[in-house]
């Protein structure tokens, strides 16, 4: 007779072949990046990566081989399932090699990631000592990693980007749709008292590329993650 858990594994890979997102691959990225100063010092935000992970839950919910490329945070997707593949990095550049790794072989990819726009032209070998003079830091700009990869996709792929945008939300967020080629737009605000960075929940507006639009109710990140999957599934994009 068949070991008890040789037929759980049978059972659950059989559930899994009628989940909704089965045989497709998801690319998340999320939470901040870090880039360095010097060895001690770095310049970055207060992204926790909440929604990714929640994107990366409701997508492994539904079926899904995910791989989410998380920035530094202290946060980690609750499920341990071969089915996710998690890549840990730290610095945006770090995070555009991850990403294009999978990028090409990917159904669904949803840029959530806070990436730093800027990174200091060089990191100090040594930690920078404090003087009384001003500090000129000079900066230069990372990698856009969406528009990097969105630039390559095929017809069958669908890119997410989110834009957090604190004046003409939807305008805003309806140009960076065309600018980065993505498929959808994820437009948020953000309110100190209830969205946004490192709150459990938000509120969003999704835009796709066909003008079609629709607003949430503010809600946990949980039903946000599955709000914006139901609305990929209902409009075709995978
Ligand atoms: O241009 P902006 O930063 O507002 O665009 C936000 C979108 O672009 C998000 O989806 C974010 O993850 C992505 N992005 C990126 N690489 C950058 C900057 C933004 O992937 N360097």
């Amino acid at each position: 007779m068949a070991e008890p858990e040789h037929i759980l594994e049978q059972m659950e890979a059989h559930l899994r072949k009628q989940q909704p997102l089965a045989g497709k691959r998801v690319l998340i990225t999320g939470g901040p990046t870090y880039e360095p100063l010097d060895p001690v010092r770095f310049l970055g935000n207060r992204s926790s990566g909440k929604t990714a992970i929640a994107l990366a839950e409701a997508a492994l919910a539904r079926g899904a081989e995910v791989d989410l490329v998380l920035g530094p945070t202290h946060l980690s997707p609750s499920s341990s399932t071969d089915h996710l593949h998690l890549h840990r990095v730290e610095t945006a550049e770090e995070m555009l090699r991850a990403a294009e790794k999978s990028f090409s072989a990917t159904h669904l990819s949803l840029f959530a990631a806070a990436v730093s726009d800027y990174r200091p032209e060089q990191a100090a070998d040594q930690k920078i000592k404090k003087t009384d003079q001003a500090l000129q830091l000079p900066l230069k700009p990372n990698p856009d990693i969406l528009k990097t990869l969105a630039g390559t996709k095929s017809p069958g792929q669908c890119v997410v980007g989110f834009a957090l945008e604190t004046q003409d939300a939807e305008e805003n967020g309806y140009q960076k749709l065309k600018a980065k080629n993505c498929d959808l737009i994820i437009v948020n605000s953000p309110d100190e008292s209830a969205r946004g960075f490192g709150h459990d929940t938000n509120e969003w507006i999704i835009l796709d590329r066909h003008g079609q639009r629709r607003a949430t109710a503010l809600q946990s990140k949980q039903q946000l993650a599955h709000e914006i999957l139901d609305f990929i599934r209902d409009r075709g994009y995978i």
